[in-house]
């Protein structure tokens, strides 16, 4: 079955995401756009997961866990897991590469962390935009250990884009598909050997995918969509 995707979101965790990119809105939103999957992925933290991941479950939409991670080359990184307690693994395991540089609200935006019912329960004291002290292949290394997918993000996107950051997409990792921007030029590479991903990005409520974007998956489930990302549905 064809399962309507936006797998690239975030919430008010990250310093960017709108106030308002709270659980019970994002999930709200996907499930008014009639939506089947979301992946919340918030920079270098999966933190807002667990709230995410219950209104998900009451409202009926899919949620794959996932975090989008900043190398220490500025390129952004998706990883997607198959449970929350995994990307909460992996996010702890990458807390202590983050510099050990407080989040200035006022300047960069707040970092809230919120629990099922929209109320902070609490802030993330480093700033999570910045760069970890490891490389793009040590994250995709890493992402693999603890069981994700590697998906580099909107490559042809902005300066974190790795077409950019790096300046062209690195040989032998084996990644689980690529995301690329709709909204701007595209690659001028050949993709025929990768799945590609097209989400939204969305860090304001109004960003969110209308139903658009598909993924054959053989159920609606967050393993049989984990399966058909990773291309073994
Ligand atoms: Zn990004
Ligand atoms: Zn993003």
């Amino acid at each position: 079955m064809k399962l309507f995707c936006d797998l690239h979101i975030h919430s008010c965790l990250s310093p960017c995401g709108d106030a308002l990119m709270t659980p019970n809105n994002i999930v709200g939103m996907a499930f008014i756009k009639q939506l089947d999957a979301i992946a919340v992925c918030d920079h270098n933290t999966a933190r807002n997961l667990p709230a995410i991941k219950e209104v998900a479950d009451m409202m009926g939409v899919v949620l794959l866990p996932g975090l989008e991670v900043t190398t220490r080359e500025e390129a952004h990184m998706l990883a997607y897991f198959r449970t929350v307690e995994q990307a909460l693994a992996f996010s702890d395991a990458i807390y202590p590469h983050l510099p050990a540089i407080p989040n200035n609200p006022k300047f960069f935006g707040e970092q809230q962390l919120m629990n099922a019912q929209d109320e902070v329960i609490g802030t993330q004291e480093r700033l999570l935009i910045s760069a970890l002290d490891l490389s793009f292949e040590a994250c995709a290394a890493l992402i693999g250990e603890y069981g994700g997918l590697c998906v580099p993000a909107h490559i042809n996107r902005g300066s974190n884009g790795c077409l950019n950051a790096l300046g062209f997409l690195p040989s032998g990792i084996a990644y689980d598909a690529l995301e690329v921007s709709k909204t701007v030029p595209q690659p001028q590479m050949d993709l025929s050997g990768y799945r590609i991903l097209h989400s939204s990005d969305a860090h304001y409520l109004e960003h969110i995918l209308e139903p658009e974007f598909t993924i054959e998956a053989g159920e609606k489930s967050v393993e049989a969509l984990f399966s058909a990302i990773a291309g073994k549905s």
